[in-house]
């Protein structure tokens, strides 16, 4: 007994490939979450706050401590000054994020830009606020952004855009060029922003992460997005804010307040105290170890013969597969995971406009141990011909 308006969107890609990985015993690169821990001293600080009495309700917009905690980490890092009190909120991790400010923000009819591959989460939550998404495709293997494609897609209806970068699946970090169009758009059409930038800090080669928030013209229109479970390793808390203008975060919070009306207190305390810690030298640890692993499961996937290009950003490779499997990426993906013990996404559910797009690529997530890494590229060099 599903509603007519989620029925279309049947069960998420990422529950499917797991329970699958884990009936065949399968290593899952298919689902995006670390199988290592978060720093022990943010554990420490939840332990903390869960026997120091901090397990009532919380604030709705978010514990005084965290909201406080974001603000003071976007001024530091990126120059942005959010009022803590009216400008922050927090959310149960980024999916709640994109779901409150969808519908606490989109009036039935409002479109939508969605760059695709999208996240699986944006299409069902825009049908849920009755809003219409409107699809720019980026192609495989550099995904860049074509103004004319998006200049294209504008109607009177367009009320907002958007943007998740660094990009999953695609690996793709937004440039400072591309970013400048999307806000040009935004400008030129009095539009809306909402950016999703959960993988801010998972940067390689020099690519450098730009807040769209952070273009002229951009902040006061911007609602961004961002999570403690890419950046502290702790996708199971689901501890997620978005910060922007007081009139768009009343909106996400109109809508937060029903769907969750606050989120658990003492892991928001935890995640108050990782913001504080968050200091350049954990961050730059944090990059160093992905990119490792992101080299390494690169150049297993090149020798065995996918066709890549190296992500600049996410914890997510894509690939095409044709040289090693013959048939589509759903095939491929149960293939894998049955035959061969990795579990990969099959990339359809990230895309619609295009179907024909994803239908030989897959996505392998490499947040994981080494050790997980390196018995994964065993199984797939039997791949090799
Ligand atoms: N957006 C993107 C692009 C993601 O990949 C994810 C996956 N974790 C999320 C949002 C959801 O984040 P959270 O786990 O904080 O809900
Ligand atoms: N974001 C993660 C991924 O892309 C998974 C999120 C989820 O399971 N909903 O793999």
């Amino acid at each position: 007994m599903i509603s007519q308006k989620l029925a279309p969107f049947g069960t998420t890609i990422f529950a499917e490939m797991t329970a699958l990985a884990q009936e065949h015993g399968a290593i899952n690169l298919a689902q995006g979450f670390p199988d290592f821990e978060g720093p022990p001293e943010v554990v420490e600080a939840a332990v903390e706050a869960l026997r120091g009495g901090e397990n009532q309700y919380a604030r709705s917009r978010g514990h005084p401590a965290l909201v406080h905690a974001v603000s003071d980490y976007y001024r530091k890092i990126y120059g942005l000054d959010y009022d803590p009190m009216d400008e922050v909120v927090i959310f149960s991790g980024a999916t709640e994020g994109i779901a409150a400010s969808l519908l606490g923000i989109l009036n039935p009819g409002d479109e939508v830009i969605l760059f695709e591959p999208f996240y699986d989460s944006y299409p069902p939550c825009l049908a849920l606020a009755g809003a219409v998404p409107r699809f720019v495709t980026l192609r495989f293997p550099d995904f860049r952004l074509d103004p004319d494609d998006l200049w294209a897609r504008i109607t009177p209806k367009t009320r907002m855009i958007v943007l998740n970068t660094p990009m999953n699946p695609t690996g793709k970090v937004f440039d400072a060029g591309e970013l400048e169009t999307i806000a040009e758009v935004c400008r030129e059409f009095d539009l809306l922003a909402l950016t999703d930038e959960v993988y801010e800090h998972l940067t390689f080669d020099g690519a450098r992460h730009i807040p769209l928030a952070s273009l002229p013209g951009m902040r006061e229109r911007t609602l961004t997005l961002s999570s403690a479970g890419k950046t502290f390793s702790f996708t199971g808390w689901k501890i997620g804010w978005g910060v922007g203008p007081k009139a768009m975060v009343d909106g996400a919070q109109a809508a937060h307040q029903f769907l969750t009306y606050a989120v658990p207190t003492p892991l928001q305390k935890a995640v108050a105290f990782a913001l504080g810690h968050c200091a350049e030298d954990y961050l730059t640890r944090f990059r160093a170890e992905y990119a490792r692993r992101r080299d390494f499961l690169t150049s297993v996937l090149q020798e065995v013969g996918f066709r890549l290009r190296p992500p600049q950003g996410t914890y997510f490779i894509l690939a095409d597969f044709r040289q090693v499997f013959s048939g589509d990426d759903r095939e491929f993906a149960y293939w894998l995971t049955r035959e061969h013990g990795v579990a990969a996404l099959p990339p359809r559910s990230f895309y619609h406009a295009d179907p024909e797009e994803p239908r030989h690529l897959t996505r392998f997530a490499f947040c994981k141990k080494m050790e997980t890494l390196e018995e994964a590229a065993q199984r797939l060099r039997r791949l090799a011909r």
